[in-house]
């Protein structure tokens, strides 16, 4: 008989256990946007926030609200509209109308350039019905007309008491005060890279606008900060000098991320080295979305970094394996998409109906090399056949094998399946069940 004690040296495994990654704590104030009863808090404990933006034209405001209520459905928490002309701004209270009356519970953000001092003067119903102001301080006026202007939009958010974004972006940086930073730079006795000026030039925008913001009598809370650029480098290292200086709440986000895959790979990428060291406290993904693709698409990838990085749970989570010579048969692909797609269509109705059904996990694989392992660790899975395997699929609930789906109505019967565990584990029938034992 061999002797096996040595391979179970403990030695031999490290003096440690290996400490499981997650996001790092964060740090930030908390804000309040508020739209009747309801608020939607940003930063502090708060969980990390989803919004988006609408690309249709606010003087539309019956089109403006069936996308944001869209954006709303598809998840994201706020939904930012462009406020750019008077007409633009006459709508603003009839979208906030329209979205009450459809139940859509979700507060407006105005987006405003150039003429935002005189919009939410002018029209005191539209600085009434947003519950947030974005303010570019690039883009509010130049010379002495500047501080002016932005304490314009500073008085009316007080006036409404709305917080507001101080949104800086490097496509229409404070061309004054990035001047200025150059003069000051061209006479340090080793200049910085311009690159470096750059970042300075944003974050001393955003920051010392919000000084000026508090100055005006401002409350600090009702501050969010965002300095977007259009590189992941860019803005990681833009993002970490600006948390190290301020604790206002950030909102994260690529500007112009780019269009499909390249766009959601950018942002992903920028956003998950973020968030993971606790940087962020709301995020938008800009994605420029491909011809005939959802505007939702970009909530979809928002929510999906996030659940991702295991920060916030949206959608019950389908593990696909992604297939290769051991299986030829496109089944597994077509019944994983089938199931992802299903999930995610009910999920508007089922967050109500199903509490925690956004926990569900779900493994559909391709052959028994993985299949049944992967399934075990689902709480319901199926191992599809492989070539050459014997045409019967497994399916596992709780870990435990429950039966074999044999036939050409796999796709279907594993549907079903899925539907009857959800309604027994997360419908009322399973509180009924827990209340009498
Ligand atoms: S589970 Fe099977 S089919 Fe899927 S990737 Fe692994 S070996 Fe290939």
């Amino acid at each position: 008989m061999s002797d096996t004690s040595s391979i179970f040296d403990p030695a031999a495994f490290g003096s440690q256990p290996v400490a499981p990654a997650a996001p790092a704590a964060r740090r930030s104030r908390q804000a309040s946007v508020v739209w009747g009863a309801r608020t939607v808090t940003v930063g502090g404990d708060a969980p990390v926030r989803v919004q988006s933006m609408t690309n249709t034209d606010t003087v539309d405001a019956i089109g403006t609200a069936i996308q944001v209520k869209e954006l709303a459905i598809a998840g994201s928490e706020m939904v930012r509209i462009t406020v750019n002309t008077p007409e633009a701004a006459a709508q603003v209270p009839y979208i906030r109308e329209q979205l009450d009356r459809m139940g859509i519970d979700v507060p407006l953000i105005g987006d405003f350039h150039y003429n935002g001092h005189r919009l939410l003067t002018d029209y005191p119903a539209c600085a009434e019905a947003l519950s947030k102001y974005r303010i570019n301080p690039g883009n509010v006026g130049k010379g002495d007309k500047k501080d002016k202007q932005f304490g314009q939009m500073i008085e009316a958010a007080m006036r409404w008491n709305k917080p507001v974004r101080i949104g800086v972006n490097w496509g229409s940086l404070d061309q004054e005060l990035l001047a200025h930073l150059m003069d000051v730079n061209s006479q340090r006795a080793t200049p910085w890279e311009a690159k470096s000026v750059m970042y300075e030039a944003l974050i001393t925008s955003a920051i010392d606008s919000a000084k000026l913001a508090e100055s005006m009598g401002m409350n600090g809370d009702q501050i969010i900060l965002s300095c977007k650029v259009s590189g992941v480098q860019d803005l990681i290292s833009v993002y970490r000098e600006l948390a190290k200086r301020c604790s206002y709440p950030l909102h994260l986000g690529l500007t112009e991320a780019g269009m499909g895959t390249k766009g959601t790979v950018a942002s992903a990428t920028a956003l998950s080295v973020l968030l993971q060291e606790g940087i962020g406290d709301t995020i938008r993904v800009s994605l420029t979305p491909q011809p005939g693709e959802a505007r939702t698409q970009e909530v979809v990838i928002a929510n999906e970094i996030l659940q991702a990085l295991g920060l916030r749970i949206f959608v019950p989570s389908v593990t696909a394996c992604p297939g290769c010579g051991r299986t030829t048969s496109t089944t597994f692909q077509e019944l994983a998409k089938q199931i992802d797609d299903y999930l995610r269509l009910q999920m508007p109705v089922w967050r109500k109906k199903y509490p925690g059904v956004e926990t569900l996990k779900v493994a559909v694989m391709g052959c028994i090399v993985n299949g049944p392992g992967e399934s075990k660790h689902a709480d319901i899975g199926i191992s599809l056949p492989g070539t050459g395997e014997a045409p019967a699929a497994p399916v596992f609930i709780d870990g435990e094998k429950a039966l074999t789906l044999r036939g050409d109505n796999i796709a279907n019967e594993f549907h079903q399946l899925v539907e009857t565990y959800i309604d027994k584990r997360f419908g009322s029938s399973s509180e009924r069940a827990a209340e009498t034992v």
